[in-house]
């Protein structure tokens, strides 16, 4: 097990040259994260301005949830606004009323831009300005874009965090700021973990209901859980928030690190940090251990899908004992996964955006054990002999912080085990 504080004598690969690729992507749209952003405010909707297309997608990804009332649906654009003949504007009011008048319990409505709202484009954020003050203050009408065009399936939520930036409260308050949207029980974890530390004064956006917003202002320092947050983390730093960099929290290593960087900041004592830490550090290093004997001596190749690639491909190599062949990420924002980079040693490709062909032709070329990838190319690979994992699932997944740092190294073993028992029963 590696030292969390040492970083490769060879140097990280922050300053390396990146492969920069501006061809054809293969990426999810940024409406997926309605899907656990939905679940994690449990007074908010989410109202898709889209097509049949965005509210397929919507249900089929959502499909195998059950919720007495579901909190996200689509205001469906058909031919007649696309080609301009209908005032959306005025359907949409419509619409709204219609939905806040059936559902009382709804405190904050995300408009939700798509594709299609895109290319008519519809005033979505002029739309969410009228319906605010038509509404309020019961409820408050955000907007933000989900759209697929240019943008990665991660961004979505970025987008609706930073959305929320602006309107919160103002504080002058010294208060730590734990930004992402985290599964409830993980998010109870680390304010647990925090809580011991003597951390107390502690918020979350999102926050799970709408009166619990936190408030932000030039005392507010705020730690990112996930990397895919830079618009967010450039409206929180626009309020005078100030950001605490740390790798992300995955893994023990990445888990103590980003504790380490935050109890630093609250001159936590590093006999304190011991004593919180010791046990729950030995447990997840003994869970990664079970999982990891799978991994060590094994290769993964990284396309660019969930913007995770960088802080994976440290707890990978790091903790797992993988090679990375090479590591794609869809942006790289050196301000957030800087501190990942420094941790990874200099030897995989670190590319940044897509020319697909050219990228699986290097997968093709390398045939890692393991190709982390969007569902698009993952079942293509599959059937080519490779092992894949999609990168979807390590959105969807419980694996943050030390008591899911088990299960984030079986989400990468599994595919192996898997591809493995194929193998032997196709030589019997
Ligand atoms: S890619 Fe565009 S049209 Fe397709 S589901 Fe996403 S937002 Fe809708």
């Amino acid at each position: 097990m590696n030292d969390y504080t040492s970083i490769p004598s060879s140097g990280g690969c922050r300053d390396l040259p990146v492969l920069k690729e501006r061809g054809q992507r293969e990426v999810f749209c940024g409406l997926t994260g309605i899907i656990w952003l939905h679940r994690k405010m449990q007074d908010a909707f989410f109202l898709v301005v889209g097509s049949r297309t965005c509210a397929h997608l919507l249900q089929s990804a959502a499909g195998v949830m059950i919720f007495a009332e579901p909190r996200f649906g689509t205001a469906i654009l058909e031919e007649k606004d696309l080609a301009g003949l209908a005032d959306a504007q005025e359907e949409l009011d419509r619409e709204v009323d219609q939905l806040l008048s059936r559902r009382p319990d709804i405190r904050q409505l995300f408009l939700v831009g798509s594709c299609p709202s895109e290319v008519i484009k519809l005033d979505l954020a002029r739309a969410a300005e009228r319906l605010t003050q038509i509404h309020a203050p019961h409820v408050r009408v955000l907007n933000y874009s989900g759209s697929g065009i240019e943008t990665t399936f991660t961004e979505g939520e970025d987008a609706c965090l930073a959305s929320m930036v602006p309107g919160l409260a103002e504080t002058r308050e010294r208060e730590l700021l734990i930004v992402g949207a985290l599964p409830d029980v993980v998010e109870d974890q680390a304010l647990g973990l925090l809580n011991d530390l003597g951390i107390d004064r502690v918020r979350t956006l999102p926050a799970r209901r709408a009166d619990d917003a936190p408030e932000v202002g030039p005392n507010t320092v705020f730690a990112l859980t996930q990397p895919f947050l830079g618009e967010t983390h450039a409206a929180l730093t626009r309020r005078g928030a100030r950001h605490i960099q740390a790798p992300f929290p995955f893994g023990e290593e990445g888990t103590t690190a980003w504790l380490r960087a935050v109890a630093d900041e609250f001159d936590v004592s590093a006999e304190t940090f011991e004593r919180v830490t010791a046990a729950p550090r030995a447990r997840a290093r003994k869970a990664i251990a079970a999982q990891a004997a799978e991994l060590n001596g094994k290769s993964v190749f990284f396309f660019p899908d969930s913007q995770l690639e960088l802080p994976l491909a440290r707890f990978l190599t790091r903790e797992c004992g993988m090679d990375a062949i090479e590591v794609g990420a869809p942006f790289i924002h050196k301000g957030l996964v800087g501190p990942d980079m420094d941790l990874i040693a200099p030897g995989p490709v670190i590319s940044e955006g897509q020319d697909v062909d050219l990228q699986l032709d290097r997968a093709r070329a390398a045939r890692p054990d393991l190709t982390v990838c969007g569902l698009g190319l993952a079942n293509p690979l599959e059937a080519e002999g490779l092992a894949t994992k999609w990168a979807i699932e390590l959105v969807f997944t419980p694996v943050h912080f030390y008591e899911q740092a088990g299960d984030l190294a079986g989400l990468f073993s599994r595919p192996l085990r898997r591809r493995e028992r194929l193998r032997l029963e196709a030589a019997e």
